[in-house]
């Protein structure tokens, strides 16, 4: 893990250097690779999977996973266990990522290589079978493809399309388990989630950075709640629900006293894995 991430970020300064300003084509092309897999990791893994807020066509679920596997989001296995655990015991000495307790670097980056992953046959019995374990096969070529595949459009489109929107998407991602666990006037030990409005546009307006929001109803399918807080994850997935490629989707309750939130929290650390409102 620590060699890819040294990897990717030290062919991303050499591409930055070299090719300072990317040519229209490539850069949309390098956007359009980072959306498709920012909508896979919050759509299908986050959402979907870790916690069962929708349920979503097999073809759209591969394909999706597909682009999130490419963009260096792990497999759905690793990443739904990981996900549940830090639910289970967010902003306590037991989440992976906190801040509170690690420092802002500890939740952004060394976590990652620094933890062993949750077990998913702990986290996630839920997600297994050969649909979803076949990823953990595939994930090194579909990473060799992710580095490499940009060299066929030349050079320029060898660094952006690789390591630089690989190290765009890894960074957008690492914002939401650090900065967004950094609320000031949060007791240690306790939630301190926030909505963090200006990753709105490092993570494509996709809805991850509406934090505080998740937090508050994990169940939701919808992350971004008003209009202002843009969700194009959501919009996907009602895109999807209209072409009956999604169902069951669960929408935001009326939000939560604070008393209740707190029951809500003590109840996903006894249980492990499930919410008293079906998953986590
Ligand atoms: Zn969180
Ligand atoms: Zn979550």
């Amino acid at each position: 893990m620590l060699a890819w991430l040294v990897l990717i970020h030290v062919t991303a300064a050499v591409g930055l250097i070299l090719f300072p300003l990317p040519s229209p084509g490539v850069a949309l092309g390098a956007l359009a690779v980072c959306w498709l897999g920012g909508i896979g990791t919050t759509v299908v893994y986050h959402r979907a999977l870790a916690h069962r807020s929708l349920r979503l066509n097999g073809v759209v679920r591969s394909t999706l996973t597909f682009f999130a596997v490419l963009n260096g989001s792990a497999t759905p296995q690793g990443w739904v266990a990981n996900h549940r655990f830090h639910h289970a015991h967010s902003d306590t000495e037991d989440d992976p990522s906190s801040p509170t307790f690690g420092g802002f670097w500890w939740a952004h980056l060394r976590w990652i290589w620094q933890t062993e992953t949750a077990p998913p046959e702990r986290w996630c019995p839920d997600i297994k079978g050969a649909s979803y374990e076949i990823w953990n096969r595939l994930q090194p070529a579909i990473l060799v493809l992710s580095y490499f595949g940009g060299l066929v459009f030349g050079l320029e489109a060898f660094f952006w399309l690789g390591a630089i929107r690989l190290v765009f998407a890894l960074h957008g991602q690492c914002f939401v388990n650090s900065i967004c666990h950094m609320r000031a006037t949060a007791a240690a030990g306790h939630d301190a989630s926030r909505n963090v409005w200006w990753l709105a546009f490092w993570h494509l307006f996709q809805g991850e950075n509406w934090h505080r929001n998740h937090h508050e109803q994990p169940r939701s399918a919808r992350i971004g709640w008003t209009m202002r807080q843009i969700d194009a994850g959501w919009l996907v997935i009602l895109g999807l629900e209209r072409l009956r490629l999604a169902s069951h989707v669960a929408r935001p309750k009326p939000r939560l006293a604070p008393a209740a939130e707190t029951i809500e929290k003590t109840t996903f650390a006894r249980a492990g894995m499930r919410s008293e409102a079906g998953g986590i």
